[in-house]
């Protein structure tokens, strides 16, 4: 099998494995207990935040613990807005990219639909990215938060989250980015991104699934999702996964620490080499995203005259996991809101096929791939798009 579906979530390296091993077991401690379990539990959790906040440039008590991105991106868009709205009530809109994740869309809309604030949402040009003037034209007096994704999950765009974070920042506005899939992949330091608050999640780069984290910058006003006995300095209430937050800060610090242009550079220039497969080999087959900036480990087409569900279904018979965008929309038969951003016609969204590699991807096993994709796409088209 070869497995091109690391977007949607990675398995646990043993590194990863080893280092959170001992708090499930021998050192099982609740960091908040006095005696010494619990203060073997309080250090190591110390520890963790201590190596979070080096591989986010950051300082520790900037960093909260969450069960992944998805509650990360919950309490810095609700939790901001909420905030700052009780601080000043005129402020009651919040600004959201057209093509962010559902864990940020739809934080949006339940402050529109629970809290009546308004939504604006920020379009994006033909490979998914918001421009300084489209972030510009939606910024105003009213405006609570900002939310634009670093890298998106479907088609690989990355943003350019320093020059848009910088223009929000200049109207005092907070800025907040979904880096669930750039973690790993693209820097992460928030003083050099600018940003007032980041989510990333550890199962997206070898860590457990339901462990991640929220980078919220100093004095930042948040108001809690999760209430309770006042965990991560009253920000989010429950007894902390020791760890599940070990394992977030190993798999950010040996992502960290990997030489960044070594895997980068090397799966980058193999994502192209698979592109340039498929084109060729395909078709009428096209790339849906920015051609250069993108995630290295990211390649998302569309395939004409077939259906992507169809495609997804023909490769994995020939060995090839991938995906049709988002695991959160598979088996969805609606077409993508992100290609609908793009400009994509629906009934050619429907084709779209995401390809998404970790960094032990060869060669070989992409080469293999780019030649099922052709026969899966001829197969699929000779049976009609609706087969
Ligand atoms: N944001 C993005 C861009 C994602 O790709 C995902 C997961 O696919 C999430 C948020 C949600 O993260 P989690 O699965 O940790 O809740």
């Amino acid at each position: 099998m070869i497995f091109l579906d690391a977007a949607a979530t990675t398995p646990v390296r043993r590194e990863v494995l080893e280092a959170m091993w001992p708090y499930l077991t021998g050192e099982f401690g609740n960091p908040s207990s006095h005696h010494s379990l619990g203060d073997a539990a309080a250090t190591a959790l110390a520890g963790a935040r201590a190596a979070t906040a080096k591989a986010l440039g950051c300082r520790p008590g900037e960093v909260i613990f969450t069960s992944g991105g998805t509650e990360a991106d919950n309490l810095a868009v609700k939790g901001i807005a909420l905030a700052r709205r009780s601080a000043d009530p005129g402020l009651d809109r919040v600004a959201i990219s057209a093509v962010e994740h559902p864990a940020v869309e739809e934080s949006a809309r339940y402050l529109e639909r629970v809290h009546g604030f308004g939504v604006d949402v920020i379009p994006v040009d033909r490979y998914g990215q918001v421009t300084e003037e489209a972030l510009l034209a939606v910024l105003g007096p009213r405006t609570a938060l900002v939310s634009v994704m670093y890298a998106n999950n479907e088609v690989g765009t990355v943003q350019p989250v320093a020059r848009l974070a910088a223009l929000a920042r200049e109207r005092g506005i907070p800025f907040h980015t979904d880096a669930v899939q750039a973690a790993g992949w693209l820097p992460l330091d928030t003083g050099a991104l600018g940003v007032d608050a980041l989510s990333m999640s550890g199962h997206k780069l070898g860590a457990p699934k339901g462990s991640g984290a929220l980078f919220l910058r100093g004095r930042t006003r948040v108001e809690p999702l999760v209430h309770g006995g006042g965990q991560e300095r009253g920000r989010r209430s429950g007894t902390e996964n020791v760890a599940g937050a070990v394992a977030t800060a190993t798999a950010l610090t040996l992502a960290a620490t990997a030489d960044p242009a070594g895997p980068s550079g090397r799966v980058a220039a193999l994502r192209d080499g698979f592109i340039e497969a498929v084109l060729a080999g395909v078709p009428g087959a096209f790339l849906t995203g920015h051609p250069t900036e993108r995630l290295p480990s990211v390649a998302s087409f569309c395939f004409p005259g077939t259906s992507g569900e169809s495609v997804l279904l023909e490769l994995e018979r020939q060995g090839v996991i991938c995906s049709s965008g988002s695991a959160c929309a598979a088996g969805s038969d609606a077409p993508s809101p992100v290609l609908l951003a793009m400009g994509i016609e629906p009934a050619v969204a429907q084709t779209a096929v995401r390809f998404s590699f970790d960094s032990a991807i060869t060669a070989g096993e992409l080469q293999e791939a780019a030649a099922a994709v052709r026969t899966a796409v001829v197969s699929v088209r000779a049976l009609g798009p609706t087969s």
